[in-house]
């Protein structure tokens, strides 16, 4: 499935931009080991198109951007 056009918009905008509506929340990613571990995304997925979000923080790579995880494309084609 394609990513949709609200996703598409989203991906390389800057972090400091919101989600668009059809996101939904599913927690955050961490970098490191407990004590030490830094927050670097938060992780979305679209309820419209089903693709990943992550909205990076400043400690992420790309720092502070929103990035649109194109590899559920190719595995949704594999598995259908
Ligand atoms: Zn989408």
């Amino acid at each position: 499935m394609r990513a949709c056009e609200a996703c598409v918009e989203l991906n390389s905008a800057p972090s400091s931009w919101p989600p668009h509506p059809n996101l939904a929340l599913f927690g955050a990613g961490f970098f490191g080991v407990l004590a030490h571990s830094v927050m670097i995304r938060d992780q979305y997925k679209c309820m419209t198109c089903g693709h990943w979000m992550y909205r990076y923080t400043s400690d992420g790579d790309p720092a502070a951007k929103w990035r649109l995880d194109r590899q559920s494309d190719s595995t949704a084609e594999q598995t259908a």
